[in-house]
Order: structure tokens, then sequence, then C-alpha cells
């Protein structure tokens, strides 16, 4: 077992809490992978795949928007929504998808706010379909 602590929690619940190996996360700058003995370090998250290995399996999930702290050998990550890979529901991304290029299509004032909400939810869709579609 590895020494660093994993932590993925939403508002509803603790997805996670476990020693890993690495954590791989989606970050407001680009992916970044964290070992133990990281420095401390701060990053948003943006919708994307987070992963992690432990004892040689390697488990996937979807985040969506928060933020990821590394202290101490321990990483919490804070989050609006995660979905293991396994549990995505494929057929709701795809309803959600096709609701947000229609509000996209309908809308096109670029800045306002339903317009920002619209770009959001494509995202979180897009990224839980791909995410979905890489589990075999
Ligand atoms: P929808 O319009 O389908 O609700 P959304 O992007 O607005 O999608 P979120 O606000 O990100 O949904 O998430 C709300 C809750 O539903 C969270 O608990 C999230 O984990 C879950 N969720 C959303 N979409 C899916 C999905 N396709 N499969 C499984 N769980 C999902």
């Amino acid at each position: 077992m590895g020494k660093l602590h994993l932590e993925v929690v939403t508002p509803e619940k603790v997805m996670v809490s476990q020693d890993v190996e690495i954590v791989v996360a989606p970050g407001s700058l680009g992916e970044f992978g964290i070992l133990e003995g990281h420095v401390p370090f701060l990053s948003g998250i943006v919708p994307g795949e987070l992963r992690y290995s432990s004892g040689g399996q390697t488990e996937r999930f979807v985040v969506t928007t928060g933020f990821a702290e590394v202290s101490d050998n321990r990483v919490s990550v804070l989050v609006d929504a995660a979905e293991k890979a396994a549990e995505i529901d494929v057929e709701r991304a795809r309803k959600a998808m096709e609701r947000a290029k229609e509000r996209l299509a309908r809308d096109r004032s670029a800045g306002d706010i339903d317009f920002l909400r619209a770009e959001a939810a494509l995202k979180r869709a897009i990224v839980r379909i791909r995410v979905a579609e890489k589990r075999g």
C-alpha cells in the first residue's frame, strides 16, 4: 500500500477515501499527477477523468468542477459531482448533451448566464460520454 491518501468528496457523499499509489486529475491548468512525497499544491478541477491506482488496480471516475489540495501525503478533491466510470448513465449524458446543444444553438449571445450554463453542461456531458466509452 502506498502512503498517499486520496479523498474525493461531493456535496452528497465521500466517493473515495483510501490509500493509493498515484492520482491523476484534471486540473484547471491541465492534467496533473500526484505521487507520495509531493510538495503542497492547490489546483482548480475542471470536468474530466480522475484516476488512481492502488494495489495494481486502476479506478476511473468522472469529476465535474471543484478544487484539489495536496498536503502531507493527502490529496483532497472537492467537486460538485463525481461518478465511477462504470456507473455513468450514458443515455442520460447523451440527453444532457442534446439539451445543451439545443440551448447553445438557440441563443448565441455568448457571455449570457444561460449560455455559460449550457456550455458547462455540454462539457460535463461530453466528459461523461468519453469516460464511459473507455470502459471495455
Ligand atoms: P443532468 O442534466 O443529466 O442532470 P448534469 O450535468 O446537470 O446532468 P450534474 O449537476 O453534474 O448533472 O450532477 C447531478 C447529480 O447527478 C450528481 O450526483 C451526478 O453524479 C449525477 N449524474 C449526472 N449525470 C449523470 C450520468 N450521466 N450518469 C450518472 N450520474 C450522473
